[in-house]
């Protein structure tokens, strides 16, 4: 087989490369470890390498041997310690799309059997259980059986304007099932007409991408889409911005989506929602998926200066600059040394504000830097603006306060 995974385009990107190492210097897969194989340009490099020793022809003329299975398996060990956040594609400056390039290399090592062997186990549970982690799917909105304050319905109801998509990490995660409760609690507040769509919803099938595993995405798609047009919903929200972005991005069109800052902050404006006071500190910390990956850098900021009494600070580093926390493409399953690594850059730069809370808007990112700040003590609050806001909604009392470092 001959490089089969790479269009036109992205092989005439790849000799584009100055070797300026912009994207070294921005990488927080590299900050972290510091090793420089984990680089875009080190990993450009190696596969130009990799590609030639492919071709017949380089092979013949220059008596090149094809890679080795034994050295494509330590050059996935490089390419799978990426948290896919794109801050290399963004400083390139010659343009090359690497995060895209990123996903096809992915995917060709997993073709070439050359990849992490925790990417047979995503695999297996998204094709048995229809969610990344294995769990039974049937518990999927199992978080509302803790809502004393909950109606008949459990929220799961046969058609409503909206469908909320709860995503697998809010679903499934102790630590992140505050966030879809204060959710329904602040939809709840401002009327809205919404649904979940319980064991119907699959996982949206962001993980598979990321694990090289882009074929196997048909399944997922058609089923939640059928589960979508079923309720005869308007729009489809999520407070996950890599299901967002993976609706946006590869499912087909036809189906309103938003990212649940978009809406909430929409509600705030229109004055649907009572906000009282909060007195705190907070910086905001762009969610690579919905930043970078989706454009969206005002709604949540938005959402932040409405909040009476809120001191808004921004980190050093903001917007897209942002660095990432370190649960992205799926680095804490194949690497959670590497992943708590960057989280601990990333709660460095927190502190540097002087804030007393670290607000993102991703259940990923709440998950990764308060299982950082819980382990090491930081005296820092981790938390989604949909908890904060919710916070607000309540009279500013201290119900979901539960990720308080
Ligand atoms: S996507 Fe992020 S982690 Fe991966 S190489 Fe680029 S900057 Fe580094
Ligand atoms: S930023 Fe772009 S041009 Fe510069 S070394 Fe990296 S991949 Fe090459």
């Amino acid at each position: 087989m001959e490089n089969r995974n790479y269009d036109i385009a992205q092989l005439l990107q790849m000799q584009a490369c100055t070797h300026c190492q912009a994207c070294a210097g921005v990488c927080p897969a590299v900050a972290g470890s510091l090793d420089g194989k984990l680089s875009a340009i080190w990993r450009i490099e190696a596969l130009g390498r990799i590609l030639k020793r492919r071709t017949d022809f380089w092979r013949r003329v220059f008596r090149l041997k094809p890679p080795s299975p034994e050295e494509l398996r330590a050059f996935s060990e490089t390419v799978f310690r990426c948290t896919l956040c794109g801050n290399c594609r963004r400083v390139c400056p010659v343009g090359i799309d690497l995060t895209r390039l990123w996903h096809s290399l992915r995917r060709d090592l997993v073709d070439s059997e050359a990849y992490p062997g925790k990417i047979d186990m995503i695999l297996k549970n998204m094709t048995e259980s229809h969610n990344v982690f294995g769990e039974d799917n049937e518990e999927r909105a199992g978080w509302v059986e803790d809502m004393p304050d909950a109606p008949d319905h459990g929220y799961v109801k046969d058609r409503a304007d909206i469908v909320y998509f709860t995503g697998c990490v809010s679903s499934f995660f102790p630590m992140a099932r505050q966030i879809p409760m204060a959710l329904v609690r602040i939809f709840d507040a401002a009327g809205v007409d919404f649904t979940l769509l319980g064991e119907e919803e699959w996982c949206c099938g962001f993980p598979l991408l990321g694990a090289g595993l882009g074929g196997h995405l048909g399944a997922l798609m058609e089923n939640n889409l059928h589960a979508v047009k079923a309720r005869g919903a308007k729009q489809v929200v999520f407070a996950c911005p890599s299901c967002y972005r993976m609706w946006q991005e590869h499912y087909p069109p036809g189906v309103g989506i938003s990212h649940v800052t978009e809406f909430l902050s929409g509600l705030v404006n229109s004055g649907r929602l009572p906000l009282h006071e909060l007195d705190l500190t907070v910086t905001y910390h762009d969610p690579c998926d919905l930043g970078r990956g989706a454009g969206e850098y005002d709604a949540p900021r938005d959402i932040l200066r409405a909040i009476p009494g809120i001191r808004f600070v921004e980190l050093a580093r903001n917007r897209g600059d942002c660095s990432c926390c370190g649960g992205g493409g799926n680095l804490e399953m194949i690497d959670a040394g590497l992943s708590a690594k960057i989280a601990a850059n990333k709660i460095e730069e927190v502190r540097a504000t002087g804030a007393q809370a670290v607000v993102t808007a991703c259940q990923q990112c709440v998950r990764t830097m308060t299982t950082y700040v819980k382990r090491n003590k930081v005296p820092i609050q981790v938390m989604d603006i949909v908890q904060l806001l919710h916070r607000s909604v309540a009279g500013g009392d201290d119900k979901d306060r539960g990720q308080a470092g």
